[in-house]
């Protein structure tokens, strides 16, 4: 089994469920007590939200490419950037190291066009929503990417991060997304991306008025699929 490198704390209640869904998927495969083998750096996300305030988002990518390469060295097969918006600089970071980074917009567009959607709407920080490094990546790979107006756009913000990234889950908020999700079903969107690492707190993918796309665990899949992938091909082989 290959080991898994997270760069997580961004924020650690993400990292959390990172933890649990990769874990539970290489027991689900593995069977009895097998878990993944797998490093977690976590960062102080209070210094990230700083440089992505200022908009620094250069001095962001070189911190997390050291981290990235701190997992290599330590052992690292792969390496997951543990938040969407951190993707902003993830070629900057994949730069740097020699194993490969599993790219979160990549997986995901996997996942939409396996289940034949064609206009997903982006639930995500302002970041993701609004600097195009998202939608540009998506819409490269055929997606015509939905994002809310710019009001309900600083509700889903303000929501992640002064809600799910500080550990409240609110009923209240969750009616709010709810009814952002709402318009884009008027406008014509056809499926939904929790585009955000702690969405999946407050929402269940599977209880949407549209097909879900949850980023935590799609991305959270594709490393173990990595991590697995050597074994399961020798299993085939000598069965
Ligand atoms: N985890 C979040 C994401 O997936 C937001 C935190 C961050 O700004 O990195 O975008």
């Amino acid at each position: 089994m290959e080991t898994i490198g997270l760069i997580g704390g961004m924020s650690f209640e993400s990292s959390a469920v990172y933890y649990r869904v990769v874990n539970e998927m290489v027991r689900d495969r593995k069977g009895g007590l097998a878990s993944a083998e797998l490093i977690l750096h976590s960062v102080n996300f209070e210094e990230i939200v700083a440089l992505q305030k200022a908009g620094d988002w250069d001095m962001a990518a070189r911190r997390l490419a050291d981290v990235a390469l701190r997992l290599q060295i330590a052992g690292a097969g792969c390496i997951l950037i543990c938040t969407n918006t951190m993707h902003l600089i993830a070629d900057k970071v994949a730069e740097k190291i020699s194993v490969p980074l599993i790219h979160i917009i990549d997986e995901t567009a996997k996942s939409l066009h396996a289940a034949g959607r064609k206009r997903p709407l982006l639930l995500a920080t302002r970041y993701t929503m609004e600097h195009g490094f998202y939608s540009d990546r998506m819409k490269s790979l055929g997606f015509d990417i939905m994002v809310p107006d710019a009001s309900d756009r600083t509700t889903v913000h303000d929501i992640i991060f002064n809600e799910l990234c500080a550990g409240k889950v609110l009923d209240s908020s969750r009616q709010k997304l709810f009814d952002v999700i709402a318009r884009a079903v008027d406008n014509g969107a056809d499926s939904i991306i929790l585009g955000c690492t702690e969405i999946c707190l407050i929402l269940d993918p599977d209880h949407l008025p549209l097909p879900g796309f949850d980023t935590t665990a799609i991305h959270a899949r594709a490393a173990v699929d990595f991590a697995l992938g050597m074994d399961e091909a020798a299993e085939e082989e000598a069965a």
